[in-house]
């Protein structure tokens, strides 16, 4: 086991290379600062093209030995890893807050999903079986079988910095590949922390990596002819470019981009019920959710109704430091995207809508230096509104009167994203009809935030992905793996 790097005093985020902890090469560097405290967490170098290559050849090597060993032996450090991460689970929580800017709850919400992987993927020597056929043809035994790859790299966002790049680590190893991590470079902490576990787990070197950096890296990953396989999860422009430079060097892609989520309210559903659920979704995590619905269509003959509760509900949110145990709406990420969350605010009031309460002014005593915006609602929402179109990824909801549930789901329809929505309803038929007409990867009935729980696959349709295969779950298993079939006869001497 390697000495822990110690964040606290070092201040520099290091590569986790063969087992060994290294500084990156690269010319650029960022600081990592706490969103809410504006306290400098630590510097960030990034990595050079020859620390990619190293990194890449490294994982090369250890492939060749860990995808032969036994399924049973692959899976014992994860096993280990799982009980690792539920040990370290407050501290990383608290880590987790710290550099992100989110809530203690939220975070340890985000790592439990990510454990959920972990177990999941322990379950590698079922889920990785495939089919055989006994006289199959005459004298002839047919059986399919998975084999691992090579060397995968994902490269993550910084919104859920302890659970995505969980979506994929554990099966990709578990499977029998190397891995290699690339985090977001806004808040690297807990990927570092995360492979202090990963070493004590005992995983052979070289089979997990960490490479930390910016844009450049990601394209040295991309471009890398040692690469297999690429999982990306961030920004819609940015799915994009990776999942075409990626195709373009043929390799396996699957990249989740941006999202814009909707909520219908019909006029049958528990309004008290929807109207906290719609809270929540919009301003948990600060709106720093792929998941966030954050336009509520809601029936006209409920809607002022309605709209009083979620006033209620929205003005009852405590924004503060994430530490503090009474926050519901912690810090945004960096200053200049609580600016851009703010020019959404004032496009938004520019285009008409009704703002109905304005979180722009609020102060969060002893942290003065943080990026904080209080829950802002807007009503009578077009759908021509930037504030309707756009992902904004802030506090920020806006309301909007429908007709009917068939309005409802064309407006919902329109938009270029597919990620997530939830229904609220207490009508069978009008669940139905959701659940059969949304062109959209992740659906709630009477569930404010549709996230699937880690057996399940979890992306989104439209330009909120790019691939077929999604995280998590069986998915994993299929990316990991190619297929082959054997096909054996034995006649009888
Ligand atoms: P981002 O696209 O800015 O960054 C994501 C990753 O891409 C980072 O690791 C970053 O280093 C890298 N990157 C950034 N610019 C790049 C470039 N020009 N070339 C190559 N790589 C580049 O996203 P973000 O701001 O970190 O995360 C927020 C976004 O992620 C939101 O749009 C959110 O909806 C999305 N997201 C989607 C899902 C999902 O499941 N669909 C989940 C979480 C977050």
């Amino acid at each position: 086991m390697v000495e822990r790097q110690s964040i606290g005093q070092s201040k520099t985020v290091r590569n986790y290379v063969d087992g060994n902890w290294r500084d990156a090469t690269g010319d650029d560097e960022l600081t990592s600062v706490n969103p809410a405290t504006g306290e400098e967490l630590a510097t960030v170098p990034f990595s050079s093209d020859a620390d990619v290559d190293e990194i890449v050849a490294t994982g090369n090597e250890a492939f060749e030995t860990w995808s032969s060993r036994p399924v049973e032996e692959r899976i014992q450090p994860l096993f280990r890893l799982k009980m690792l991460l539920e040990e370290h689970q407050d501290e990383l929580a608290e880590l987790l807050v710290r550099d992100h800017g989110k809530t203690l709850a939220e975070a340890r919400g985000e790592l439990r999903r990510g454990i959920e992987n972990v177990e999941v993927a322990c379950g590698i020597p079922s889920m990785m079986q495939s089919g055989s056929l006994l006289n199959a043809a005459p004298d002839i035994d047919e059986s399919a079988v998975r084999k691992p790859l090579g060397v995968f790299a994902a490269i993550t966002p910084f919104n859920f910095p302890g659970m995505i790049p969980l979506w994929f680590l554990p099966y990709a190893v578990a499977t029998g590949n190397s891995f290699v991590l690339k985090p977001s470079e806004q808040n690297p902490l807990v990927a570092q922390r995360l492979f202090e576990l990963i070493d004590e787990a005992g995983f052979p070197d070289g089979v997990l990596q960490l490479v930390n950096g910016g844009p450049d890296t990601v394209n040295a990953l991309l471009d890398h002819e040692g690469v297999e396989g690429i999982s990306f999860v961030g920004s819609t422009p940015i799915a994009k470019l990776v999942y075409e430079r990626a195709a373009q060097n043929g390799k396996r892609v699957q990249a989740q981009g941006g999202a814009k989520n909707h909520i219908i309210v019909t006029e049958t559903a528990d309004l008290e019920f929807a109207a906290a659920k719609a809270v929540s979704s919009a301003t948990a995590c600060g709106g720093e959710r792929c998941l966030a619905n954050d336009v509520i269509l809601v029936e006209e003959s409920i809607y002022d109704e309605f709209t009083d509760l979620v006033l209620e509900e929205a003005a009852a949110q405590v924004v503060g430091y994430g530490l503090d145990e009474e926050t519901d709406i912690g810090a945004l990420i960096s200053s200049e995207h609580e600016e851009t969350v703010r020019d959404y605010i004032q496009a938004g009031i520019e285009e008409g809508a009704e703002l109905l309460l304005d979180g722009r002014e609020v102060a969060v005593d002893g942290y003065e230096d943080g990026n904080f915006l209080g829950p802002t609602v807007f009503g009578d929402v077009t759908a021509d509104m930037v504030i309707s179109r756009e992902e904004i990824f802030g506090p920020v909801l806006g309301l909007a009167p429908v007709a009917d549930i068939d309005e409802a789901i064309d407006r919902m329809n329109e938009s270029r994203y597919g990620n997530a929505a939830s229904l609220f309803t207490g009508s069978g038929a009008d669940a139905r009809k959701f659940r059969h007409e949304a062109e959209i990867g992740n659906l709630g009935v009477n569930v404010g935030t549709s996230a699937p729980m880690a057996f399940f696959h979890f992306g989104g349709w439209k330009d909120s992905f790019f691939g077929d295969l999604h995280a998590q779950g069986e998915d994993m298993i299929h990316f990991y793996t190619d297929k082959g079939v054997y096909i054996e006869r034995w006649p009888d001497a």
